[in-house]
């Protein structure tokens, strides 16, 4: 099984799992123009896709759902609560899942789980190939036993580190943003995300990316000492998903 980032952050996020002939889009946060553009950066032709996978409604992960799903007629997985805010002429594509059950496309096995996000269903996943699991967190306020119990044990992880609380708290937000971000349904910040690794099991990890850095908020100098620490490795380690560029293919072996 292989990943790759098309950009992670406030201004959009997608992401690709690829496992044999299968390769699924994890949100598409860009329009759909900016998303065939940075999928020819990783090598993919949009027409290649099997299907998109959404997250949340949030228009940060699904600003190019609409156009390049009709384009190219992918199915667009999503919970009913994520569906239920999708544009009407995209509804014939929709195939629903529950955040409780797992279920495949094709190649790869999808766990989703569900978060506190201030969105209507929001879950995210782990996909499995069989033989590796890859785990995927951004857009959460907190973590919880269930996200604990889904994350334990994978072989790379794709973890938010959404913000520097003191940053955020010295920044020019408005208050009532300050405390969306950082609230339950907000977004994790860095010490949040490195007691989440400091608690699971991160025996079999392979890969670690920090995901959906805030620009304003946040500092790839700031999260890369936490995660090491975290984690006892080495910081040259720790991958960082920028707005601009996400991250290059990886691969599990
Ligand atoms: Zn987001
Ligand atoms: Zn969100």
């Amino acid at each position: 099984m292989r990943f790759a980032s098309l950009g992670s952050g406030s201004r959009g996020n997608a992401t690709l799992v690829s496992h044999k002939r299968t390769t699924l889009l994890v949100d598409c946060g860009f329009s759909a123009k900016e998303t065939e553009k940075r999928l020819q950066r990783l090598n993919v032709n949009a027409d290649a896709l099997t299907a998109i996978v959404i997250t949340h409604e949030h228009s940060d992960h699904i600003n190019g759902v609409r156009v390049l799903a009709r384009k190219y007629k992918l199915p667009v997985y999503a919970t009913a609560g994520t569906a239920s805010c999708l544009s009407a002429d995209v509804k014939a594509l929709i195939a629903e899942f529950s955040s409780h059950e797992s279920f495949a496309i094709n190649d790869i096995e999808i766990n989703p789980f569900p978060v506190p996000h201030d969105a209507r269903e929001p879950s995210q996943f782990v996909f499995n190939s069989g033989k590796h699991s890859l785990g995927l967190l951004t857009d959460v306020g907190m973590s919880t036993p269930v996200i604990e119990q889904a994350l334990s044990g994978c072989d790379a992880l794709l973890l938010e580190a959404n913000h520097d609380m003191e940053m955020l708290d010295n920044s020019i937000y408005p208050e009532h943003l300050k405390y969306r971000v950082s609230g339950r349904l907000g977004h994790l910040n860095n010490v949040q995300s490195s007691k989440l690794l400091e608690k699971i099991d991160t025996s079999h990890l392979q890969h670690i990316i920090a995901m959906h850095l805030s620009e304003k908020n946040n500092s790839p100098n700031i999260v890369a000492p936490l995660f090491s620490q975290a984690l006892n490795c080495d910081e040259s380690w720790i991958g960082i998903a920028s707005q601009n560029s996400g991250f290059d293919w990886r691969e599990l072996d």
